[in-house]
């Protein structure tokens, strides 16, 4: 079953002669499951490409399909919504709010809409995660690897159809990338979570179902690793 279809999809940023076209015309589909690494130079598109997938902005035409959702064909509020709840998003510099704790960290997208925290799946997170005893320190008294813990633990708290993470170990050392990636894809296997990893590091897209080449705002490559 594809839970990610994208369909003609372009970007360009500003207008008249400074205009950018950062994506274009780009259409592809993204089974359950699958772990995506998307590869390619700097510049080429691959964070409009990953920003447009997870609903944080708007293409200028074309369609993202998430679990048959158009998702851009949602208004603001019920896009904000659907986002928290069906994607996940991992960034290189962890995005996690200065002065709240990490449980908050983990537990706020879920207030904010309201949802009651589910206790039981809270702690196995911090336990996979290995988290415990951290979880009243503040995120600059944690290490960096524990850090992007914390933004996974945040990304998986909502049971997330599709996990999106932007350059997830470009921040890390290679002890801590490593810990990083085979957290990703313990979860993307236990919980048959889609997950598409932006990277440069070749080690992590080596260990990728399928490998998509960006170059200058197209689809250069598409190559099935693992079927
Ligand atoms: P990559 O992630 O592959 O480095 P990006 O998606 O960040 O590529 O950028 C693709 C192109 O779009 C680049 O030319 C970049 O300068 C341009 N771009 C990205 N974001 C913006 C923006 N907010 N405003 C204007 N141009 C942008
Ligand atoms: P790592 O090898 O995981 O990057 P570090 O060497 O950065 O870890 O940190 C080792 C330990 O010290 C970690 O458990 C981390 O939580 C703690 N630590 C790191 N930086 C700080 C800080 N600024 N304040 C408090 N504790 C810290």
């Amino acid at each position: 079953m594809d839970i990610l279809k994208v369909e003609n999809l372009s970007k360009v940023y500003g207008k008249g002669d400074t205009a950018v076209k950062a994506l274009d015309n780009v259409s592809f589909s993204i089974k359950k499951g699958e772990f995506t690494a998307i590869i390619g130079p700097s510049g080429s598109g691959k964070s409009t490409l990953l920003h447009l997938l997870g609903g944080v902005d708007r293409p200028s035409s074309g369609n993202v399909f998430v679990d048959q959702t158009n998702m851009y064909e949602l208004n603001e509020t019920k896009l904000a919504i659907f986002r928290r709840r069906q994607i996940g998003l991992i960034y290189q510099f962890y995005n996690l709010i200065p002065i709240l704790t990490v449980e908050e960290n983990m537990t706020l997208p879920l207030l904010l809409d309201s949802h009651k925290v589910d206790q039981a799946h809270f702690a196995s997170l911090v336990d996979s995660l290995g988290l415990e005893g951290r979880l009243e320190h503040l995120p600059n008294q944690l290490s960096g690897g524990q850090q992007q813990r914390v933004s996974i633990g945040r990304a998986l708290m909502s049971n997330p159809a599709i996990m999106l993470a932007d350059e997830p170990t470009g921040n890390l050392d290679s002890k801590n990338s490593g810990d990083i990636v085979d957290l990703l894809r313990m979860f993307n296997k236990t919980l048959n979570q889609t997950l598409v990893v932006i990277t440069h590091d070749e080690r992590i897209a080596l260990q990728a179902d399928r490998i998509i080449t960006i170059e200058d705002g197209k689809v250069a490559k598409d190559e099935v690793i693992r079927p």
